[in-house]
């Protein structure tokens, strides 16, 4: 049997993801967590080139990331190295069936494992539905990127890990089945709904989308070529890399703030590069940061270029939008924490969206199509909160519920 080997860091929410997957698979793995120890630091980085973690190996090849494992196991490759009777083998049945004959009717599904996916496998399973979450890639949503709760009420200083823990065993116990999946297709031009995985397809009477949004990329020169050698999305995971060493960070909201205060246990200097001259962040994070002696602010300026000597990032080139004067200022590593983009392309030209791609919904949480609900991030580009994508999930979830009532010719309760 081959041996899984994964390096992790403290707070390292893309090693969490990981970790997840391999347990969805009942897989066994060796835990060699890095943090603290610079001589391992060292050597995984010459072992594998990168500055970022999870790195994962099976046997003694190096099979990369968390997104590299993510495509081994949803694909059935993972399921094939360990000979073991993959459930994407179901594929060519399925297919078959893509008419929807005698595949397993469900009453709702959930699409994504965030806070309003969550909020709305509470709701339905405790209205009887009988739910099904499907999770996605990333268990807990954007959640799962932070570290501590601080303005959840009743979740003050929380850690995020452990909140999303309990999101999915309350649901759980209500009767909600979460299944670690990835939705690959959708046909809502029929009832039921027809909704097709990586291992399976469904049938479902109503549908509530919850897949969120995921970090927006700058899309520079250098960005992609220097991902996980000195350009990083992740403070949490990555910032032990950089002991000692100096970092920009790019962006001026909520997210910036944080992580770039997180990035000071480890890094000399921080440089928070924006924009414009006043920050998008809460007033209580730019306070924090602002008295930070490790954070510098480089203001009204944006990144063009990120550089290196082939292996790791040497510096940025800066550009300042009001003088059009650029500089290359020598930097260890980019930190990148510029908003999001709804994660939306399973739905293009399937329902209703609007011109940044976001979901449209109404004040009851439904699509433009009869029984196709949304809520979370991937509608909402105004909130963008953990407890407002909560009650978004909720009222996704009534109203989904009272479809269902509606479609069966039942009694809605209280109506
Ligand atoms: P955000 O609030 O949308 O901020 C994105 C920042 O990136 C803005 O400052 C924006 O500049 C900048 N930006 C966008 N595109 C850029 C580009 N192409 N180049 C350079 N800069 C660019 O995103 P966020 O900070 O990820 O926060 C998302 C949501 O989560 C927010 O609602 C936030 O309140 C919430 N959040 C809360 C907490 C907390 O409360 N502890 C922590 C993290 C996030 P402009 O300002 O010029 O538009």
């Amino acid at each position: 049997m081959p041996r899984i080997k994964m390096y992790t860091t403290d707070f390292c929410s893309y090693c969490n993801r990981a970790k997840r997957i391999l347990e969805s698979k009942n897989l066994e793995f060796e835990e060699i967590n890095i943090h603290g120890s610079a001589e391992m630091r060292d050597e995984i980085e010459e072992l594998t080139g990168r500055r970022d973690v999870p790195q994962i190996f099976i046997d003694d090849t190096h099979i990369g990331d968390d997104d590299d494992l993510a495509e081994l196991a949803f694909s059935g490759k993972l399921d094939e190295m360990f000979n073991r009777e993959g459930e994407g083998t179901q594929m060519e049945e399925i297919k078959k069936n893509s008419d929807g004959n005698g595949l397993e009717e469900r009453n709702v599904i959930i699409i994504g494992g965030g806070t309003a996916g969550f909020a709305a496998g509470i709701y339905t399973s405790r209205a009887m539905l009988e739910p099904l979450l499907i999770t996605g890639d990333a268990l807990g949503g954007q959640l799962s990127l932070t570290l501590d709760l601080e303005n959840y009420p009743g979740f003050f200083g929380t850690e995020a890990a452990k909140f999303i823990q309990g999101m999915q065993e309350q649901a759980e116990r209500f009767g909600t089945e979460v299944r670690f999946d990835r939705v690959t297709e959708v046909d809502f031009n029929r009832q039921p709904f027809y909704v097709k995985t990586y291992d399976q397809a469904y049938l479902a009477k109503a549908i509530i989308i919850c897949t969120g949004a995921s970090p927006r990329t700058l899309n520079i020169p250098g960005e992609e070529k220097y991902g996980g050698r000195g350009v990083s999305y992740c403070a949490t995971c990555d910032g032990f890399f950089f002991q000692e060493q100096r970092l920009v960070v790019v962006g001026g909201g909520d997210a910036a703030m944080e992580e770039a205060i997180f990035l000071t246990r480890f890094a000399s200097e921080v440089y928070i590069v924006h924009r414009r001259d006043q920050l998008r962040a809460s007033q209580i994070l730019q306070e924090r940061a602002f008295k930070n002696d490790k954070i510098k602010f480089i203001w009204s300026s944006i990144v063009e270029e990120i550089q290196g000597d082939g292996e790791k990032v040497t510096g940025a080139l800066l550009k300042n939008v009001e003088t059009d004067e650029t500089q290359v200022f020598p930097i260890d590593g980019v930190f990148i924490f510029i908003g999001h983009i709804p994660n939306t392309e399973l739905f293009e030209s399937v329902i209703e969206m609007d011109d940044q791609d976001y979901v449209v919904v109404d004040n009851l949480q439904s699509t433009n199509i009869e029984g196709v609900f949304a809520a979370g991030d991937v509608h909402d580009h105004v909130f963008r909160q953990a407890i407002t994508a909560g009650g978004a999930g909720a009222a996704a979830a009534i109203s989904a519920e009272k479809f269902i009532a509606e479609l069966e010719n039942r009694a809605y309760p209280g109506q």
